[in-house]
């Protein structure tokens, strides 16, 4: 079906290798460039020691339920996923552990709140696309007025919607954020890919290279080359040259328009729009490896309610603050074992960070150690078992992937969302597309880059 066409990828992250794959499949000749030594980009998987560590700290929305796992059926590769249940995901406000929303009663709210909360679930489950359209005009936070007025309640939720799209809850659409709530509940498969996050871009690769195509890592693409306002190829450092018939680009819009095709082949409106495009917010993490297993739980989302306010207050003006009011913990190693050696552990942390990357590294060390300090205060003990300790500030990412060093590309906001979303197609430059999470229009970090590649795929592949 591809006709044997030639297509030159630039970037090997999600966006990249999921295309790759897809049109590798119907018969495209496809060569992938990527900058760093990573298969995956931002969901890349490394080894540090005995433990598999991530790029990131993932949980995938809807595992093989979901379009990774229709990616895999298409291509014909398997990855296998555990999801977060059997414990199911734990809530921890402060000292209690509960699940939520069952478990809120334990927290003191009363027979109005919880009625309130199961409203609002109800009439999530019951929206149509027609509501998503309208209600992405509308904030979560906005949103949720309409069921919630006690504070805790509301930071409990701020922090759950916050976890999708990384953006604050004031500036996160409710359509989108509905629609992909929706997905979730229906599919009930958020979970973690076993061998890593880096399992899915490496079975992407892997279904590439079986049908003749190539992946040439750790080399950068310079500039795409253009004539007669067509891409007809891509040049590499030193100026080797590398045609093609198509050209996609998995690095994100502001690099593929100023930089790769240069701002000015296009009209001053567009090259302005692309430089406004914001970022979703940063996060810093921490991989702990401990020399035992100190606990059951698979996913821990945990919540701090003490001086909440004013700690997020810090933190949105770039603080650093004594201890994380909120961090995501998977334990990986529960969730993978093959994660690290058996009787050991891994366990993740992350949240948002604004800290400007251009900090010393004693700041990055502040943040680690507020990590820690609560990581402790959840786990009592744990501090004897941490044989080593991997931090990854925003610094690290954007030294690697750069965009600020954000988490997912460009942020899913009230003003970046559906036909405001970067677009696909270049508007410009024939033959040349955009493939990442910047130019999905549904879903969750990895998702959402999985989301344009499957659109572009089914525009090319009609082609
Ligand atoms: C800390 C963290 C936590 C996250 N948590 C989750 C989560 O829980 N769930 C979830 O689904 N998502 C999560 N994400 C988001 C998710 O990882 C990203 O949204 C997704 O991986 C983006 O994929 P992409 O293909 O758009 O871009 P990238 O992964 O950035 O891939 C782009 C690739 O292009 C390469 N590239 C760029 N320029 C060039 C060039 N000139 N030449 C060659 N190569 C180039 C880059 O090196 C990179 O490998 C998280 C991300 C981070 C950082």
């Amino acid at each position: 079906m591809g006709k044997g066409k030639k297509v030159v990828i630039i970037g090997c992250g999600i966006g990249g290798s999921a295309v790759g794959a897809l049109l590798a499949k119907d018969g495209f000749q496809v060569e992938i460039f990527e900058k760093t030594r990573f298969i995956g980009g931002r969901f890349a998987s490394y080894q540090k020691g005995d433990f598999r560590l991530d790029v990131g700290c993932h949980i995938v929305g809807n595992c093989d339920k979901g379009i990774f796992g229709t990616i895999c059926e298409m291509i014909g590769e398997k990855v296998e996923w555990a999801y977060t249940r059997k414990p199911g995901p734990t809530f921890v406000y402060g000292n209690d552990w509960l699940k939520f929303p069952s478990g809120a009663a334990k927290l003191g709210f009363g027979d109005a709140e919880m009625a309130k909360i199961l409203e609002l679930y109800s009439d999530l489950s019951t929206f149509t696309e027609a509501d998503f359209a309208r209600l992405n005009s509308v904030s979560i936070a906005e949103f949720l007025k309409n069921y919630l007025d006690d504070n805790r309640l509301r930071a409990i939720f701020a922090y759950l919607t916050g976890m999708y799209f990384v953006v604050p809850d004031y500036e996160t659409p409710t359509g989108d954020w509905a629609r992909c709530q929706q997905e979730i509940v229906r599919n009930m498969a958020s979970g973690y890919p076993i061998g890593g996050t880096g399992a899915i871009p490496e079975a992407f690769v892997r279904s590439i290279e079986k049908r003749g195509g190539k992946v040439h890592l750790s080399q950068a693409v310079e500039r795409i080359k253009i004539e007669n306002g067509r891409a007809t190829g891509v040049i590499l450092p030193g100026g080797k040259e590398i045609p093609a018939d198509i050209v996609i680009s998995n690095a994100d819009i502001k690099t593929s328009v100023l930089d790769l095709v240069g701002a000015e082949k296009y009209a001053p409106a567009f090259v302005e729009k692309v430089k406004d495009y914001t970022w979703s917010e940063m996060t810093f993490i921490v991989k702990a490896a401990l020399d035992q297993k100190i606990t059951n739980e698979k996913l821990i989302m945990y919540l701090n309610p003490d001086n909440i306010v004013d700690v997020a207050k810090l933190i949105l003006q770039g603080g650093v603050p004594d201890k994380a009011p909120i961090l995501m913990i998977p334990v990986i190693s529960n969730l993978d074992p093959t994660a690290c050696p058996e009787g050991k552990q891994l366990i993740l942390a992350g949240a948002a960070c604004r800290t400007k990357l251009d900090s010393p590294a004693s700041v990055w060390k502040q943040w680690e150690e507020a990590y820690m300090r609560t990581l402790y205060g959840i786990f009592p003990g744990m501090e004897k078992h941490v044989l080593w300790v991997e931090a990854t500030s925003p610094k690290w990412i954007d030294n690697l992937f750069g965009e600020g060093g954000n988490v997912v590309g460009v942020g899913q906001t009230l003003i970046q969302v559906g036909p405001n979303r970067p677009p696909i197609v270049d508007p410009v430059v024939k033959n040349f597309y955009h493939c990442s999470a910047d130019s999905g229009l549904q879903g969750i970090g990895g998702e959402l880059a999985s989301d344009a590649a499957m659109r572009l795929y089914r525009m090319l592949s009609k082609g």
